[in-house]
C-alpha cells in the first residue's frame, strides 16, 4: 500500500505524564483514507492532525453510520513500542462494518496502516508507569445525499492520543448502578458492534448514576431486564462460590478483547470459568449469601476494574467490603504485564512495532 506523508510545521511535545488524562491530547498526525464504489480503498495519507471537512448531508451526520476501535501503544522498560492483539481490534472492525454496512477493509491493509502510523508516530508513546498512546481508529459513511441506504463512500481515519494512568491515586473500586429502564441493546440489534450510535443512547443512563454518586451502569438485557450484560464501555465478571461467570456472547454485547483475554488466561491457570446467563436475582442472592467474592469489570482503557458496590433499585450491595479482590488484582498484574512487557507473553499477544 502506498501512504503519502505530509509531515507537521509545526510540532508539538508530548506532555508531562502527570498532566495526561484520557483523549484530550492528539499527537501530531493522523492517518487517513478514502473508499468509493469504484476505486475500493485509496488515497491513503498521513498528514498533519486537522479538522475533517464533511459535506453538511454526509451520511454520518444523519444516519449514524459510525464504528470505531480502541487499542494502546505501550513503551517497555526497554523503549520499545508494542501493541496488544491488534489483529483483535482489525478483525471486530470489519465485522462492526459488517453490521453497519460499511466497507470492509482488508487486514494486511489495515494492519499495515497501522503499524506504519504508530511508527511514523513512536516519540509520543509516553513512558510513564501505566501511561500509554491510545489508538482510535474509525471509519464513517460519507456519501454527499439524504437517501437512505448502505454507503458507497466512506472514510477511515487514525487519530492517536498519548493517555495517563487510568489508576494515578491506585486502584480503586467503582460504585455500579443496575440500570433497570433504558437498555442498551436488544439481540439483532447493533450491540455487539462498536458503533457510536451505542454510546449516544446509553448516555442518559449514565448521567442519572451519576447524579446518584455511581461511576457507571451495569446494561440489562433489553427484553427482559433480567439478565446482566455489561458495564459502559466494559464488560462484566463475577466470581461466585470460586467460579469465574460472564454474560455469554450473544449477540447484544460488546465482544471484548480484554474479556476474551481474562478468559484465555484464567482457563490457562485452571480457573473455572462460565459464560451463561447470569441473572439479577442470582446476583442479589449470591451476594446476601455472601458467596459473591469479586467482581469486575474489564476493557482496554482501565484493563481490569474492580467494583465495589452495586446500586438495583435503590438497595445497595457492598462486594469484598468495597475492596480489590485477589483475583481481580492478579488479572490486572498479568494482563498489564504482558502489555508493558514485563510479563513474559506465552500467549503470543504482544505484537512489536
Ligand atoms: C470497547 C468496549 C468494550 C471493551 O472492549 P475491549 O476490546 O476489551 O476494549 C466493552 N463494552 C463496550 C460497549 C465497548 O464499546
Amino acid at each position: 500500500m502506498e501512504i503519502s506523508i505530509t509531515k507537521t510545521t509545526c510540532p508539538g511535545t508530548l506532555p508531562e505524564a502527570s498532566t495526561l488524562g484520557f483523549g484530550k491530547v492528539f499527537t501530531d498526525h493522523m492517518f487517513i483514507m478514502e473508499y468509493n464504489a469504484e476505486k475500493g480503498w485509496h488515497d491513503a495519507k498521513i498528514v498533519p492532525f486537522q479538522k475533517i471537512a464533511l459535506h453538511p448531508a454526509s451520511t454520518v451526520l444523519h444516519y449514524g453510520s459510525e464504528i470505531f476501535e480502541g487499542l494502546k501503544a505501550y513503551r517497555t522498560l526497554e523503549g520499545n513500542v508494542q501493541l496488544f492483539r491488534p489483529m483483535e481490534n482489525i478483525r471486530r472492525m470489519n465485522r462492526s462494518a459488517e453490521r453497519m454496512c460499511l466497507p470492509q477493509i482488508p487486514e494486511d491493509m489495515f494492519l499495515e496502516a497501522l503499524v506504519k502510523f504508530i511508527d511514523f508516530e513512536k516519540d509520543w508513546v509516553p513512558s510513564a508507569t501505566g501511561t500509554s498512546l491510545y489508538i482510535r481508529p474509525f471509519m464513517f459513511g460519507n456519501d454527499e445525499t439524504l437517501g437512505v441506504h448502505s454507503v458507497k463512500n466512506a472514510t477511515f481515519v487514525i487519530i492517536t492520543s498519548p493517555v495517563g494512568s487510568y489508576y494515578k491515586e491506585g486502584i480503586n473500586p467503582v460504585r455500579i448502578m443496575i440500570e433497570d429502564e433504558d437498555v442498551r441493546a436488544v439481540r439483532g440489534g447493533t450491540g455487539e458492534a462498536k458503533c457510536g450510535g451505542n454510546y449516544a443512547a446509553s448516555n442518559r443512563a449514565g448521567e442519572r448514576a451519576e447524579k446518584k454518586g455511581y461511576s457507571q451502569v451495569l446494561w440489562l438485557d433489553g427484553v427482559h431486564r433480567k439478565y446482566i450484560e455489561e458495564v459502559g464501555a466494559m464488560n462484566v465478571m463475577f466470581k461466585i462460590n470460586g467460579e469465574v461467570v460472564t454474560p455469554m456472547l450473544a449477540g447484544s454485547i460488546l465482544p471484548g478483547i480484554t474479556r476474551k483475554s481474562i478468559l484465555e488466561l484464567l482457563r490457562k491457570e485452571g480457573y473455572k470459568v462460565s459464560e451463561r446467563l447470569i441473572s439479577i436475582e442470582e446476583l442479589a442472592k449470591a451476594l446476601e449469601e455472601g458467596t459473591l467474592e469479586e467482581a469486575w469489570g474489564c476493557g482496554t482503557a482501565a484493563v481490569v476494574s474492580p467494583i465495589g458496590e452495586l446500586c438495583y433499585k435503590d438497595k445497595k450491595y457492598v462486594i469484598n467490603n468495597g475492596k480489590i479482590g485477589k483475583l481481580t488484582q492478579h488479572l490486572y498484574d498479568t494482563l498489564t504485564g504482558i502489555q508493558w512487557g514485563r510479563v513474559e507473553d506465552q500467549f503470543g499477544w504482544v505484537y512489536k512495532i
